[in-house]
């Protein structure tokens, strides 16, 4: 490995993955940060300042993942952040609105392990952020809970295969995060609630708890973990999650 550790963030122009990237740097890392909001993805990587670059990515399009990582050069972390959920019954659901979750949740995650797989060197660490929703299900959220609990056995299995070549994979599974991705669930009167009341340390997490994470998975006084999917949800996995679909609905009759 490098001395200067070059870290290539995933949709690390929002939320987690942009504090992922703060919290790298500030560990020394150069970042690449990349996403499918490339204006996005460009104005972090100014706010960070030289010698810290951007590019685009869009992880359901495998052609710009391998373009990515052969642009590239040499790179040592890779963080996948990308993901999205929507909420809809089973018997209500589009196969096409089931297919677009698991695509950048799931598929999204196999395109980025296969390339980071070929392009880490022996040292290197790919982290996925997999979801508490990949072990706890949620009614109405079918595609995101099953595409999440595939992504935290594929951490596993390609765990199991990059291990010998000394490289480590790992996930988070985060509960609930403020971030531009959960503020309409967050506006919804009593998910916030009902999910802090199911966890143990009584509040939802920040971007930055997540990051905290990242950081010290990626570093060297990591290196004898792999395989791992960490819970990180203020105990929340000790309990039950929201009823999600039961406050949307309330919302929709008042
Ligand atoms: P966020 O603020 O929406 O950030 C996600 C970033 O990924 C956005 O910049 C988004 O771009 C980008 N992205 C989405 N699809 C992409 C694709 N196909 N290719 C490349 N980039 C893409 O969300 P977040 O809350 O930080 O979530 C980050 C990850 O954590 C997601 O995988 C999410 O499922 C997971 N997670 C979040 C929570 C939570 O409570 N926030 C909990 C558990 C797990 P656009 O803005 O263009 O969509």
């Amino acid at each position: 490995m490098s001395t200067e550790r070059v870290a290539l963030v995933i949709g690390g122009a929002s939320g987690i993955g942009w504090a992922s990237a703060q919290a790298l740097a500030a560990d020394g890392c150069r970042i690449v940060v990349a996403d499918r909001d490339t204006e996005g993805a460009a104005a972090r990587a100014a706010q960070l300042g030289a010698p810290h670059t951007s590019g685009y990515v869009d992880v359901t399009d495998e052609e710009s993942v391998q373009q990515l990582f052969e642009t590239l050069g040499p790179v040592d972390v890779v963080l996948n952040c990308a993901g999205f959920s929507n909420v809809g019954l089973i018997t209500d659901m589009p196969v096409e609105d089931f297919r677009a979750v698991v695509d950048v949740c799931l598929t999204g995650g196999f395109v980025v392990a296969k390339h980071a797989g070929r392009h880490l060197p022996e040292g290197g660490v790919l982290v996925s952020i997999s979801s508490l929703n990949g072990r706890q299900p949620a009614a109405g959220m079918s595609a995101y809970c099953a595409a999440k609990a595939g992504l935290s056995m594929l951490t596993q299995v390609a765990a199991l295969e990059l291990g010998p070549r000394g490289i480590r994979v790992n996930a988070i599974a985060p509960g609930f995060v403020q971030t531009p991705l959960t503020d309409p669930a967050a506006m919804i009167p009593g998910v916030v609630e009902e999910y802090v009341e199911n966890t143990a340390l009584g509040r939802t997490g920040v971007p930055e708890d997540i990051a905290a994470a990242v950081v010290f998975i990626c570093s060297p006084q990591a290196s004898w973990l792999t395989g791992e999917v960490l819970d990180l949800n203020g105990g929340a996995h000790l309990k039950r999650y929201p009823d999600v679909l039961g406050h949307v609905m309330k919302l929709a009759q008042a």
